[in-house]
């Protein structure tokens, strides 16, 4: 039974999310709250995905579960796992055959007997070494007896040690014939799990080592050099490989075999090693299979492979975000006491720590009216506070050690993105005061950080005689390729005839790898119109915001990140589109540092941005939409 904290599960109005982050959900600290003893009802956010892990549980399917990282998926296939029988279970045994040396023998018996079957060998085989052991003692001592009587003691000796040595190392050693314990799942209490994510073939497939010693009494007998694979380890379990695509296709061939047979026999992996000679009976390998990764895996994978679990199977798209509901605001409520139980030395959470760490999920989910799923990270947040706190032999985590952890549990990204900031603010790549023509500010995503991005803007009379061009250089092309087209519809009409004699040339300044620059436009739109119309721009004014043909300003992502970005840049102002208004959740150190203005239409973006001789460029704006030259909406 899941712990209700609290009951509504409508969806929380405007006023209540920025009012209130618990609602009003009302505990001391998390240790009052209960966490689900199963696995599969700890799973936060993901209900179509858990339905189908049920499923697929008991019709033994395979699942793929595609999405981003750390959402989920390898805790669904280990609460698959906790789904599926025990009775079930199997252990495998390899025997030397005493017919064929390189085809070891198999056997499967129920889970538990396979460890008193090897015991009750090697019990027998140490009997029997014994009783050799004190039979060769006899001789060895009537022999030297018998040369003692004789009056060759010396002789006797060294003619009892030869045959003491010879008679140990030339009979066939009694041991070799105990089978080896391939599989054990004696006394397990859940059906195995087992993660084969980046495996080489031999860890995926099993293998058999290579022996320097191939003859002469002193080689290992093939059965013992046999090592299983995660394909049998996983035997009536659950295997799962994320990044499926990253598994040579080889292996991918060899993987879908299994899958279909059930069963896999062992050999050598590597071609000059004497293992490769060995090649066991069919070891069992009956596992469900869970395969994971985001879309490029579904891509790389190998297409029969694909087909199988798609005949065969089921395939999930993860979420990212869930909607912003009292009942879901409980599940985060839980999961933050649920990371807490896990990691077992953290203090608990008083309710205002985990205010603040739902306001972060609130943040990174960049969604309105959503919280974010991407819940690996959010749970490395949790436990940094946590270690915060217990290094300040706190008893509780407070609110303060969550802000603390949040400075210090900055993204690799983020960390660049800082880097990259200061360098440039160095070199005075982007300005925060003054007027330009032809520069904007643009604001810009890098990972999952924003950064300030400037974008210069140049007119020149055509190279060509037919027809004026618009020239995006550097990286632009490939960041904004369709940026670009968008606003160069509406350049061209605000250049009526002119068009054909000028040549319009759009830039970022000092871009590099990992941006993504899709929602430029209207910085792009601002910057050409400027420098077309030398009407100047307040370099205090950072901007982002997608335009679309018709003039209207449409929403973009990671608007909270770009305002930070921006705030941190020492920029005054951030025009946004007026629709993502609802995603805007800066930190309160930032709030009264800028000032964020919505903005719907071309028109109020120049409004806001453009210096002096604005008023002329708006009335031209609206003159162009009013004479229809220009097939735009102008409130
Ligand atoms: P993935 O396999 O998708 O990369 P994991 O399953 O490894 O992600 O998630 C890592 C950890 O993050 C989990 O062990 C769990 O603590 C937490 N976590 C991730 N997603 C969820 C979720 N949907 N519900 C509860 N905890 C989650």
């Amino acid at each position: 039974e899941q712990p209700i904290i609290a009951v509504r599960t409508e969806k929380l109005t405007s006023e209540d999310e920025s009012n209130e982050l618990l609602g009003d959900i009302k505990f001391e600290d998390t240790s009052s709250i209960t966490v689900p003893e199963n696995l599969i009802d700890q799973v936060i956010g993901q209900d179509e995905a858990v339905e189908v892990i049920k499923k697929a549980a008991s019709q033994r399917r395979h699942v793929m579960l595609i999405g981003s990282p750390g959402t989920g998926k390898s805790m669904l296939g280990k609460a698959m796992s906790e789904l599926l029988p025990v009775e079930d279970l199997q252990d495998v045994l390899v025997y030397a055959n005493p017919e064929d040396n390189n085809t070891p023998r198999v056997r499967v018996v129920p889970a538990g007997r396979g460890k008193q079957i090897v015991d009750a060998q090697k019990l027998e085989a140490r009997k029997k070494v014994q009783t050799r052991n004190m039979f060769l003692m006899i001789i060895v001592m009537a022999l030297i007896v018998y040369a003692y009587y004789m009056g060759q003691l010396l002789f006797g000796i060294i003619a009892a040690a030869l045959l003491f040595i010879s008679l140990r190392y030339m009979l066939p050693k009694e041991d070799a014939m105990v089978p080896k314990l391939l599989v054990d799942n004696n006394g397990k209490k859940k059906a195995p799990y087992v993660d084969a994510t980046g495996a080489h073939a031999g860890a995926l497939l099993g293998d058999v080592r290579h022996d320097p010693f191939q003859s002469g009494g002193l080689e290992t007998p093939s059965h013992e050099r046999v090592e299983c694979g995660s394909i049998h380890k996983a035997h009536k379990g659950v295997l799962f490989i994320d990044e499926v695509n990253t598994l040579r296709p080889e292996s991918q061939q060899s993987l879908l075999t299994a899958l279909q047979e059930g069963v896999y026999q062992i050999t050598g992996q590597s071609e000059r090693s004497s293992g490769a000679l060995v090649r066991t009976e069919p070891v069992p390998c009956s596992f469900i299979m869970i395969a994971a990764g985001n879309l490029d895996a579904v891509q790389g994978m190998h297409p029969a492979l694909r087909s199988r679990i798609k005949g065969y199977g089921y395939e999930v798209y993860m979420r990212d975000t869930m909607e912003d509901t009292l009942e879901n605001r409980n599940k985060l409520i839980r999961f933050v006491a649920q990371e807490i139980v896990r990691d077992g030395k953290i203090p608990h959470f008083t309710q205002d720590a985990v205010a603040e760490i739902m306001r972060e999920a609130k943040r990174r989910s960049g969604r309105k009216g959503h919280l974010t799923l991407m819940l690996r990270d959010l749970g490395g947040l949790i436990r940094v506070s946590g270690d915060v706190a217990r290094a300040e032999s706190s008893h509780l985590t407070e609110v303060n050690h969550v802000m603390q952890a949040k400075k210090m549990a900055r993204s690799v990204e983020q960390q660049l993105a800082d880097r990259y900031m200061e360098r440039r603010k160095d070199y005075s790549m982007f300005h925060s005061s003054g007027d330009e023509i032809g520069r904007v500010n643009g604001l810009a995503v890098m990972g999952d950080s924003g950064i300030v991005l400037p974008i210069m803007a140049e007119i020149t009379p055509a190279q060509s005689k037919e027809e004026g061009k618009i020239i995006a250089t550097g990286k632009l092309q490939e960041i904004a390729k369709e940026a670009v087209t968008n606003v160069s519809v509406l350049i061209k009409k605000f250049l009526g005839e002119d068009i054909t004699k000028k040549d319009v040339h759009i830039q970022f300044i000092g871009t590099y790898e990992g941006v993504e620059g899709d929602s430029a436009s209207i910085s792009i739109a601002t910057a050409v119109i400027s420098a077309l119309e030398g009407v100047p721009v307040k370099q205090t004014v950072a901007m982002t915001g997608s335009l679309s043909v018709r003039g209207d300003v449409m929403p973009v992502g990671g608007v909270t990140q770009k305002i930070e970005a921006a705030a941190q840049a020492g920029i005054k102002t951030v025009l946004i589109p007026k629709s993502n208004m609802g995603d805007v959740l800066i930190d309160d150190s930032m709030k009264n540092s800028i000032e964020i203005i919505p903005v719907s239409n071309i028109s109020e973006v120049f409004e806001f941005a453009m210096g002096s001789q604005r008023t002329r460029l708006i009335e031209k704006l609206k003159k162009f939409a009013t004479e229809k030259k220009i097939g735009i909406n102008i409130p």
